[in-house]
Parts: structure tokens; C-alpha cells; sequence
């Protein structure tokens, strides 16, 4: 298992964009969810939005859902701590060979999160699981949480929808 695709958002994005990637999960489209066991280690007292994030990805029009996981048990786990002045706000890893991701990782930097703003922490959140999700970041002029520097769409937006249901049709 080793590390293929690195993705990360911030004041200082230093990851580039790639239009291309292989990973993805495995998918059953006769379910037609794509269900992740979540090991949310992310504070509740610290990123109250954190859990808004998760249920705007897990109510969108597509197959994601992240359900709830354990220590033992999950292919995708958040956690947050003061990582220092890396230039990044939030970083996602993807673990895997190419075409059958295994287990993701999401990393939230207090050291720039802590000061910034709820909508911003929500864009930052909702784009890091996207990353989870094995979505790529959107081109700039699409309205999308997948923008990599622009902070504007702290949502699911269309383009990431229809970017979910092109990669896991229901
Ligand atoms: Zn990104």
C-alpha cells in the first residue's frame, strides 16, 4: 500500500491541480451507495460545522455516505490537530492501488482553521471529503466545493454532484 494522489487546500495551495486520477472505490451500483465507514476524530467542540459538512455530502444526490466507523473498522478517517504553518488548511490522502482505493485520510490544520470563519471551514471540509471521495478539484469557473483556492462555494454544488454521480451512477 503506498500513497498516490495528495490533495490539499489553504491559504497556500501547494498541491496541483490533477486532471486525472485512478483511484477510485469499489462500488456496487445495484446498491447505489457508496458507503465509507468514517472514523471522525475531528473535535465537536472545535469544528461544531465539521458534522454539517458530512451530512450536506451524505444528503446530496449521489451515492456518498459516509457512516459512522470505528478504530477497527473504517476506510476513511478525519482527524485534527495543530499541525503548524505547513501552508495547507486541509489535506486529504488516498491510500491504494490505481483503481481500488482502500483507506483515506483527512487531516484539518487547527493552526490556520481555528481563525478562520464558518463558511470558510465548511468549504475547506466539505472539499477535503470530497477529496475522500476520490473527486478530483474542479476547473476554475465551475461553481464547486472542489475549487482548490477560491473559498466561495462552502457547499455541494452541482458540479460536484454531477462529478460523484459520473464516477459512482446510481
Ligand atoms: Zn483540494
Amino acid at each position: 500500500m503506498f500513497n498516490l494522489v495528495f490533495w490539499a487546500a489553504g491559504p497556500l495551495s501547494r498541491t496541483a491541480d490533477a486532471h486525472y486520477f485512478c483511484q477510485v472505490w469499489p462500488y456496487s451500483q445495484q446498491i447505489g451507495v457508496l458507503s465509507l465507514k468514517h472514523w471522525n476524530q475531528v473535535s465537536a467542540s472545535t469544528y461544531p460545522e465539521f458534522g454539517d459538512a458530512i451530512y450536506n455530502w451524505n444528503t446530496s444526490p449521489t451515492a456518498a455516505y459516509f457512516q459512522y466507523g470505528d478504530q477497527y473498522n473504517w476506510q476513511v478517517h478525519s482527524v485534527n490537530t495543530d499541525y503548524g504553518n505547513t501552508g495547507w488548511a486541509g489535506y486529504t490522502v488516498v491510500h491504494g492501488s490505481c483503481g481500488s482505493a482502500t483507506d483515506a485520510s483527512v487531516l484539518l490544520n487547527d493552526y490556520f482553521l481555528v481563525g478562520y470563519s464558518y463558511y470558510a471551514r465548511r468549504h475547506v471540509e466539505a472539499h477535503e471529503l470530497g477529496h475522500a471521495l476520490t473527486l478530483d478539484h474542479a476547473p476554475s469557473g465551475y461553481a464547486s466545493v472542489m475549487l482548490a483556492s477560491d473559498y466561495t462555494y462552502w457547499a455541494v454544488a452541482q458540479h460536484d454532484i454531477d462529478d460523484m454521480n459520473a464516477r459512482y451512477p446510481r
